[in-house]
């Protein structure tokens, strides 16, 4: 899971241009496979089988050094990413986090195929965990309007805004059940740990917080061993 991408900032949001290729390409060396979201999907409704040593390669929030700085490294590489889009800010900036940063517009987001598939990342970027199923409900269907407004294709998968999920069981359910109406396949929380196959729950993918300021190691650990205490 991957925020951001600067020429030469580095902060747990920010990952500079030469650590993300660097990162990049250590899994291609070390024979980690990109597949993408629609392969994922149909591993799970198909029973479709996934490379070996399967990796995910994801983006929040849909900023626009993504298309600057990601894109021309991805295409080098030969990659496909994931781009989770939070609908009420396109075009607009991180609202949520004090504007800091420009988000994609409409047509930023379509100069991003085929290289990144888009994917959803809530309507308003509220924390999931601290809303009512009613509002969650409504969320997620103004999520999918507004994403189907676009008209740019994109896969029917989720992330939760800051991995966050109601704590109660039942509400957690009945979110998952709204999910699963929406016609919503998977769901990515962060937790930082490695997925084992086959998943128990399609709304609980668990993904690695990748940052600026964290070493190389700690991203070879990260990718071995998931978790690290
Ligand atoms: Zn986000």
């Amino acid at each position: 899971m991957f925020h951001k991408i600067d020429p030469e900032r580095q902060d747990p949001l920010t990952v500079s241009v030469q650590q993300f290729e660097q990162r990049l390409q250590w899994l291609i060396d070390h024979n980690y496979q990109p597949i993408t979201l629609k392969q994922l999907v149909a591993s799970i409704d198909q029973k479709q089988s996934l490379p070996a040593r399967p990796v995910l390669i994801t983006f929040d929030d849909a900023y626009v050094n993504n298309l600057t700085y990601a894109l021309p490294v991805l295409q080098r590489l030969n990659l496909t990413a994931v781009l989770f889009v939070p609908t009420a800010f396109v075009g607009q900036c991180n609202q949520w986090d004090g504007c800091t940063e420009p988000l994609m517009t409409t047509e930023q987001l379509k100069q991003l195929a085929p290289t990144f598939e888009l994917a959803l990342h809530s309507h308003q970027h509220l924390n999931y965990k601290t809303l009512s199923i009613s509002d969650i409900q409504a969320d997620l269907t103004q999520n999918i309007t507004a994403c189907n407004a676009l008209e740019i294709p994109y896969v029917r998968a989720f992330a939760y805004p800051y991995g966050g999920r109601p704590k109660d069981p039942a509400t957690k359910r009945a979110m998952q059940d709204a999910m699963q109406q929406a016609g919503i396949r998977l769901a990515f929380r962060i937790g930082n740990r490695l997925n084992r196959f086959p998943v128990n729950n399609r709304f609980e993918w668990q993904r690695l917080d990748i940052r600026g300021t964290d070493s190389m190691a700690r991203f070879v650990r990260q990718i071995r061993f998931g978790k690290l205490i």
